[in-house]
Parts: structure tokens; sequence; C-alpha cells
């Protein structure tokens, strides 16, 4: 047991990868981490297409892992 009783339900989405805040599921990250990525991989980001989950599992990846989200660097 947590102590936590918020139903499940009552969230607007689910937490970011980054900091667990709460966001709505079209987001990849709340706002204070996206704005920490750099440009070039935000732009790569928003990009949807077939390589969309591929890029969405790098970012994860490197969030995973600790890096600072600075240092992200999208390939796909
Ligand atoms: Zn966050």
């Amino acid at each position: 047991m947590t102590g936590r009783s918020t139903p499940r339900g009552a969230y607007t989405g689910r937490p970011c990868r980054g900091c667990r805040t709460p966001i709505p599921s079209r987001l990849y990250l709340c706002g204070d981490c996206w704005d920490q990525l750099p440009p070039v991989a935000r732009r790569a980001l928003n990009r949807r297409d077939d390589q969309a989950t591929a890029r969405l599992r790098q970012l994860y990846d490197h969030v995973d892992s600790g890096r600072p989200l600075a240092e992200l660097e999208i390939t796909a």
C-alpha cells in the first residue's frame, strides 16, 4: 500500500517519462522536460510518420538511462 487513494481514471493521462508529472496522453513529455530537449530532437519527435515509434523509443531509452534531456539525439 502506498497510502494513495486517487482512483484510476482521475489522471488526465499518463505520467511524464522524465519527471512523473501527469500529462495528456498525446504528449511525449511534460512542457518542462520537452523544453530541455535540443530543438533538432524536438523537431524530429514532432514528425509523425512510420518512424515516429522508433524515435519515441529513442527518447524513452534516453530518459530511462538517466542522461540529460539536453543530450538527446534522435537518429531514426
Ligand atoms: Zn517532465
